[in-house]
């Protein structure tokens, strides 16, 4: 599971939750997931995997904004 903070590649919505995920390794493969900074903080019901990933147009600023605020539940 990676931070969303270092997250490069593209960000999705979880349906489930309506949070971000990310694509990542897990042992069958990549597969969407939530990022190590959700870790008690969302309530999906696939975590740590994401539900349904919908795809996001983000603003360029908008994607650093919400890596750079994105609260951090590990602390
Ligand atoms: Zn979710």
């Amino acid at each position: 599971m990676e931070s969303i903070r270092d997250h490069a590649g593209e960000v999705r919505i979880c349906a489930s939750c309506g949070q971000p995920c990310g694509l990542g390794e897990t042992e069958s493969g990549e597969m969407w997931q939530h990022f190590s900074e959700q870790w008690d903080g969302v309530h999906c019901p696939r975590f740590p995997l994401a539900s349904v990933p919908l795809i996001m147009e983000w603003d360029e600023m908008a994607l650093k904004q919400v890596k750079a605020e994105y609260p951090d539940t590990r602390r």
